[in-house]
């Protein structure tokens, strides 16, 4: 069983009722074949799953690392006004970046909204840590985030034994409100948390091996790689709160400790104050995803100092890149953008593969949804390319506040009725919407690069904020 069907059984054998996600690697997959509902952005599915566990539902929300920060506003709120049923946040980390524009690391969300972090280590930890998390997340009306990556879901454990744990069916309580906001903090901060910590020493998928006077402390999938090495392992099964008694005395008993995880220096930096703890920050192990190799040649290198090794920056040539589809209908308008002297923001949709050569139609990218807001702070007016599931995540906010504003900016939404860079999930139309808030003029792709141009010259001759709706049917992916 792999990771993917680890959680499908989790799913089961907690009687999970909504499951709501927005797509994004590393998480799309897992997501459709749970037949989780899309949401327009983080925030609102987990908002949703609020909801459900509210009225008595457990819910699971599965977002990408970036989605994180979206959702991270009702995610703080939730960990000291409490909830129902149980909520579980699946949080897909993108190691060594494919599919996003930064690589972050989830466990910190753990730190920030003081919630539990589960970072299991392979399928069957991570079947068990799911049924822990809801276990975990009714007795202490918290939600409980579980970190998975890619390598995690598609790795495969020996069978997982079906273990239904169904919930309750509890349902908020409003005797939170009888506290003020810093008295439900002061009761977060004094029982929730050591609560928390109790389950963090106590659970079942810790995995504690002692052998000689070298050990490794690992979270997640590095876990999985740390063992049989011929050391000790103390293998963690939370990332926050840390299992600090179990840690100390670990790490007291070990003349060396190297502590593996990924994608940064998230426990190591927590331990650093001691000279035994060798890892990312010591240089013993490289930043983002480990692999075995790494941890035997971290190893056999404790003793020595490690020198910064230059590094070799990966470059597109390298990797590769995934540019605009040789047949896309979109390309004239690349092509046109390209050519216009105003700065242009794009969105991470389809319109960033078109910031490299040999289109170099955007100038900046700052993330989904992103593209109406950074136009309308450019110094003159500019192009915000958006597409249509990046309008809904959050670009309509943006478009919101330049109408608000005054601002002057041209908007340029890639309708093809689909969001083409997770795999062509469904997607809202917004045109009327978008026509009761500005101008909005319609063009069908293809057209010609002149059209195009002559269209753009004229919004941009214009004040204020103004759309041109491009539709196109994308051809690498169909309607649904
Ligand atoms: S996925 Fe579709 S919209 Fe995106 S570049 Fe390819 S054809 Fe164009």
């Amino acid at each position: 069983m792999n990771g993917l069907e680890a959680v499908q059984l989790a799913v089961h054998d907690a009687g999970v009722k909504t499951l709501n996600y927005v797509p994004g690697y590393p998480i799309t997959e897992l997501a459709e074949a749970l037949e989780a509902r899309i949401s327009v952005n983080e925030k609102v599915a987990l908002e949703i799953a609020l909801g459900a566990s509210a009225t008595g539902m457990r819910a699971m929300v599965l977002v990408k690392q970036m989605g994180m920060n979206i959702l991270a506003d009702p995610l703080v709120i939730s960990a000291t006004h409490t909830i129902g049923s149980g909520i579980v946040i699946i949080a897909g980390d993108d190691l060594g970046p494919k599919g996003s524009q930064a690589e972050m690391d989830s466990r910190i969300f753990g730190q920030l909204a003081e919630l539990p972090v589960l970072d299991p280590r392979n399928p069957a930890a991570l079947h068990a840590s799911i049924l822990e998390a809801y276990r975990l997340s009714e007795w202490l009306r918290i939600p409980v985030i579980v970190r998975v990556t890619a390598r995690l879901l598609a790795t495969k454990s020996s069978s997982i034994r079906s273990m239904p744990s169904k919930g309750s069916g509890q349902e908020f309580e409003r005797i939170g409100w009888e506290l003020t906001v810093r008295g439900r903090y002061q009761k977060h901060r004094d029982s929730i948390t050591a609560f928390a910590a109790q389950a963090s020493e106590s659970t079942t998928q810790n995995c504690l091996q002692v052998s000689g006077n070298v050990g490794i402390i690992a979270s997640g999938y590095p876990a999985a790689l740390a063992e049989g090495l011929g050391v000790s392992t103390f293998l963690v099964g939370y990332a926050h709160p840390l299992p600090w008694m179990l840690m100390r005395r670990f790490i007291d008993g070990h003349r060396q400790i190297l502590v593996a995880e990924e994608p940064g220096p998230f426990i190591e930096s927590q331990l650093r104050i001691s000279p035994k703890i060798k890892g990312k920050l010591t240089g013993h192990l490289p930043f983002g995803p480990l692999e075995r190799a790494d941890i035997v040649n971290a190893l056999e290198n404790l003793d020595k100092k490690q020198e910064s090794m230059p590094q070799i920056y990966e470059s597109v040539a390298e990797r590769g890149y995934q540019g605009i589809c040789e047949d896309c209908p979109f390309s004239p308008l690349f092509w046109a953008l390209a050519s216009v002297d105003v700065p242009v923001a794009g969105d991470a949709g389809c319109a960033i593969r078109a910031a490299r050569k040999p289109y170099e139609s955007v100038d900046v990218v700052y993330g989904l949804g992103s593209s109406i807001g950074v136009a309308s702070g450019f110094r003159k007016k500019g192009v915000a390319v958006v597409g249509d599931f990046a309008l809904a995540h959050s670009g309509i906010q943006g478009l919101i506040n330049a109408v608000w504003q005054k601002r002057d900016v041209v908007v340029v939404v890639l309708k093809n009725d689909l969001a083409a860079m997770t795999g062509g999930q469904e997607v809202p139309d917004l045109t009327r919407l978008l026509e009761a808030l500005v101008p909005t003029c319609y063009i069908q792709l293809p057209a010609s690069k002149d059209e195009i141009e002559r269209l753009l010259a004229a919004e941009l001759d214009k004040t204020g904020t103004s759309a041109i709706v491009a539709r196109g049917a994308c051809t690498k992916y169909k309607i649904r």
